[in-house]
C-alpha cells in the first residue's frame, strides 16, 4: 500500500466523474459565473479505468465515484461495471444527490455497486428548496427509496449543516436512525473556491458538537461506536434503541488529517492532493500521450509523496482554485 511522506497509508481514490450538477447547493455551487471543464477534457470511461487499474496495482483498494453529480454521466453504470471488475478494488462506492436514482439505482446495483451515500440536507420540502435550490424533496426521497428497494444497505445519508438554513432540521434527520437501519451523517461546512460559496461556508458554519447537542436534547443520548477503521472520517454513534447510526464528519472542529488515506482525481484528470489545498499533479498528458500504466503509476506515487500534512483552515488557508463541485468532496 502506498505511504506518503508522513507515513499515512493512502489506499482510497475518490474519482470525480463530472463537474456538472443538476442541483445548486448554496455552499457548493454558485448560480452565476460558472465555467465547466470542456467535454473533450473530461476523462473517458476507459481513461478512468486505466487510472483505477494503475491505482489498484500499487495497493489502492477503495474507490468512490463523485462529482458534481456523478449520475449525470450517461456512462455512469458502464464505469461502475468497469471498475468493479478490477482485481484489488474491494470497495466501490458512489456519492450522489439521488435525483436520478429512481431510474438508475437498480442498474447500478446490478452492475456491482454496493455502497451509496446520498446527500439530503433536510426533510422539510421548503427548506430543502432553499438550501439545495434546484431539486425537490420528493425527487430526492424517491431516489432514497429506489436505492433501498434496489438492495443498497446500509444507506448512508449525508447532510451539510448550515446556520439559518437547516440547523434545526438535524433532529428530524437523526430520527431516521432511530427508525431505520440507515446511517445519518452530519458534515461541517468547509470554505472552498474563494467565492460566494466559500464566504457562506464561513459565515453559516455550525460546529458538530452543537449539532450533536441539539440532537441529544431532543432524541436522547448517543453512545459512541468504536471505529472500524482508523481512517473513517465519521465519528459514529447509536441511540440506545436505534436501528441505525448517527455520524459526525468534523473536518473543521476535529480535523482527521493525521489519518487521511485519500487521493482525489478531478474530472479533468488531475490528482488533487488534499481537499483543502490547491496542490495538484496533472495526469492527462500521461494518459493522452500513451504513457501507459507505468507512467500513471509513477504520477500516482509522486502525488502520494507530495500530499500535504494537513489543512490550514485555522490560518484562513483553503483551496482557492476549485470549489467543492470541482473536486467532489
Ligand atoms: N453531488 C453529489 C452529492 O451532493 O452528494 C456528489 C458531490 S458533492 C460535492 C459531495 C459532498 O460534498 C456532498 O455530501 C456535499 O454535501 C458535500 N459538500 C459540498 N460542498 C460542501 C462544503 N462547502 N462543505 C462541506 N461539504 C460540502
Ligand atoms: Fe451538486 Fe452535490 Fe454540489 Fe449539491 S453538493 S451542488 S448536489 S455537487
Amino acid at each position: 500500500m502506498p505511504q506518503d511522506s508522513f507515513g499515512r497509508e493512502i489506499n482510497y481514490l475518490r474519482i470525480s466523474l463530472t463537474d456538472h450538477c443538476n442541483l445548486r447547493c448554496v455552499y457548493c455551487m454558485p448560480l452565476r459565473g460558472l465555467t465547466f471543464v470542456p467535454g473533450d477534457e473530461v476523462l473517458t470511461a476507459s481513461e478512468i479505468e486505466q487510472v483505477a487499474k494503475a491505482a489498484a496495482k500499487v495497493g489502492f483498494n477503495k474507490i468512490r465515484l463523485t462529482g458534481g453529480e456523478p449520475l449525470l454521466r450517461k456512462d455512469a453504470v458502464e464505469i461502475v461495471d468497469r471498475l468493479q471488475k478490477i482485481e484489488g478494488i474491494t470497495d466501490l462506492g458512489m456519492t450522489t444527490n439521488a435525483i436520478l436514482l429512481p431510474d438508475l439505482a437498480q442498474p447500478l446495483f446490478d452492475a456491482g455497486l454496493r455502497r451509496i451515500n446520498i446527500h439530503i440536507d433536510t426533510l422539510d420540502p421548503a427548506r430543502l428548496k432553499r438550501v439545495m435550490r434546484f431539486g425537490t424533496f420528493e425527487q430526492i426521497w424517491s431516489g432514497i427509496e429506489a436505492a433501498d428497494e434496489a438492495g443498497f444497505a446500509p444507506i448512508k445519508l449525508n447532510s451539510v449543516v448550515v446556520r439559518d438554513y437547516n440547523e434545526e432540521d438535524v433532529v428530524d434527520l437523526a430520527r431516521l436512525a432511530l427508525e431505520r437501519n440507515w446511517h445519518v451523517r452530519f458534515i461541517e461546512l468547509m470554505p472552498l473556491g474563494g467565492g460566494e460559496c466559500a464566504r457562506l461556508s464561513l459565515s453559516q458554519y455550525v460546529p458538530n458538537p452543537e449539532t450533536k447537542e441539539r440532537i441529544e436534547t431532543e432524541l436522547g443520548q448517543l453512545r459512541e461506536i468504536p471505529p472500524t477503521s482508523p481512517s473513517d472520517e465519521s465519528r459514529n454513534f447509536r441511540f440506545g434503541q436505534g436501528a441505525g447510526v448517527v455520524g459526525f464528519i468534523s473536518p473543521v472542529s476535529d480535523p482527521y488529517c493525521g489519518t487521511c488515506n485519500r487521493m482525489r482525481l478531478t474530472a479533468d484528470g488531475k490528482f488533487h492532493l488534499c481537499l483543502l489545498n490547491d496542490h495538484e499533479v496533472d495526469l492527462k498528458p500521461a494518459l493522452r500521450n500513451g504513457g501507459g500504466g507505468k507512467a500513471i503509476g509513477d504520477l500516482l506515487a509522486q502525488a502520494v509523496a507530495q500530499k500535504p500534512t494537513g489543512h490550514r483552515l485555522d490560518e484562513g488557508v483553503s483551496t482557492q482554485r476549485r470549489a467543492m463541485f470541482q473536486i467532489g468532496g
